[in-house]
């Protein structure tokens, strides 16, 4: 998610740089909504950032302010009506919201709407518009719309939206999904979900926008405002530390890459192993495997080649694009793992349809043993924050045992990073782990799956 605000600068040309360094968070759709001060245009489809647009769409994006999202879904199915920026004409105002996250009242509203056959995000939309329509006689705006209605927003959103004059940005006040701020340098501020989108544009990183902060910027400047009460004890999803976010991104000041590679030597401590060679699964494993070969002094070497036109294979929408992804994605170099002692080392395991692939893969290319090391904890409970794991059946740990995985994965041994250990690596304090631990911060009692509003 993205949204610049640059006077005299063409602000689709920053906005589809921003995107394409955000591409990771989202392949289904891209978009953008550019406004000059009096029109606004919106352009979107699905696929690639790079595939959505090009020099010829972009100039025809004319305009100094701009908000721009790349789709992963997690309410609604992947097709063209749900990609963002979401957009509504409310007479002479025209307002487009981009949304990373996932509500957790998102029945509840919409019966309070009344709609149906709508995301998440487009419901958050629709309030919005409503209100800056009540409000339009006295001239209120864009920004009370958002102060007045947020507050019936509940689960995960980090959100920019726009009018013709104003760039709104807003994180839940549990700080579920990131959401940064800079300055770019001829002027202008720029907010992203991560700070790689920040230095693509050569912007200054100014600071995170906080959890329950609403920031303005508009002609008049940046201004700031509280629509929720200030959580003390907010909850940054800690997958973003070992899965989402950017290994070149900062999020509490914090590296990705550098965390990741604690989590690595963390799990070298807890879980040793003896071994003639450390493998990455590439390219979330890397820094992990760094991280454990470091401690573990084995030999560290690549035995898995990515394929690095093809997409995170996780992130794609059904089981049949996972798994010819898979397929498409990796391929072994049996010189490194031919008679020996391997360990595998990757970030996660969420459904194990595509470890399991990679283990046998490996084993056939003769790895005598094959020893799976985890740089995070089981993954148990669903997600209702803002990643694609809402069913819990199809979860691989839900209701196994780390010994049935291993069994099940046929590897000769399998270790977890503990839930300690990851946060330890991820610089302590308070985050989200609720599909580790099932200790939801929201009440999420009203969930009703990813298809929710949608008629069958
Ligand atoms: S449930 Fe897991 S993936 Fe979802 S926000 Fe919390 S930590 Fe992140």
């Amino acid at each position: 998610m993205f949204g610049v605000y640059a006077p005299g600068q063409q602000a689709s040309q920053l906005t589809y740089f921003g995107l394409f360094a955000l591409q990771h968070r989202g392949q289904e759709s891209a978009g953008m909504a550019v406004s000059n001060g009096e029109t606004t245009m919106v352009s979107k489809d699905m696929g690639l950032v790079t595939q959505v647009f090009n020099e010829r769409t972009l100039a025809a994006l004319d305009g100094h302010l701009a908000i721009g999202h790349t789709r992963y879904s997690t309410t609604g199915s992947t097709v063209w009506d749900n990609a963002q920026p979401a957009y509504r004409q409310v007479g002479e105002a025209a307002v487009a919201l981009a949304h990373n996250g996932n509500l957790t009242n998102t029945i509840q509203l919409a019966e309070t709407l009344q709609l149906d056959n709508v995301t998440d995000s487009e419901l958050m939309l629709e309030a919005i518009s409503r209100e800056v329509d009540a409000t339009r006689s006295d001239g209120t705006g864009l920004f009370q719309a958002v102060m007045k209605v947020a507050p019936s927003f509940e689960g995960a959103f980090s959100l920019t939206i726009m009018d013709q004059g104003n760039l709104v940005a807003l994180r839940d006040p549990h700080g579920f999904r990131p959401l940064c701020l800079g300055q770019l340098p001829d002027g202008g501020w720029v907010v992203a979900s991560e700070t790689a989108a920040l230095d693509i544009l050569g912007a200054d990183f100014d600071r995170e926008v906080e959890p329950g902060e609403m920031v303005v910027i508009n002609a008049s400047g940046l201004k700031t405002y509280r629509p929720f009460e200030i959580t003390p004890d907010p909850k940054l999803c800690v997958f973003e530390f070992v899965y989402f976010a950017r290994p070149d991104s900062h999020l509490l000041g914090r590296n990705i890459h550098a965390a990741r590679q604690q989590m690595g030597r963390i799990l070298a401590d807890e879980s040793p192993v003896d071994a003639d060679v450390i493998v990455p699964v590439p390219e979330s494993g890397i820094p992990a495997a760094q991280g454990f070969a470091e401690v573990s002094r084995i030999h560290y070497a690549d035995g898995l080649i990515k394929n690095r036109y093809v997409g995170r294979t996780f992130i794609e929408p059904s089981q049949m694009l996972r798994d010819r992804g898979i397929r498409m994605k990796l391929n072994p170099i049996p010189d490194t793992l031919a008679g020996h002692r391997v360990v595998l080392v990757d970030d996660s395991i969420v459904r194990g349809s595509t470890t399991r692939q990679l283990v046998t893969m490996v084993r056939e290319a003769g790895a005598t043993e094959i020893h799976l090391r985890i740089s995070s904890p089981p993954y148990k409970w669903p997600c209702f924050y803002g990643m694609d794991t809402s069913d819990r059946s199809r979860l691989l740990a839900a209701e196994r045992s780390v010994d049935e995985i291993q069994e099940f994965l046929e590897v000769d041994s399998l270790a977890y990073l503990s839930i300690e250990g990851l946060l330890a690596a991820s610089g302590g304090g308070s985050f989200c782990t609720a599909c580790l631990t099932n200790d939801y911060p929201t009440d999420i009692s009203g969930q009703a799956g990813k298809f929710v509003l949608e008629v069958l």
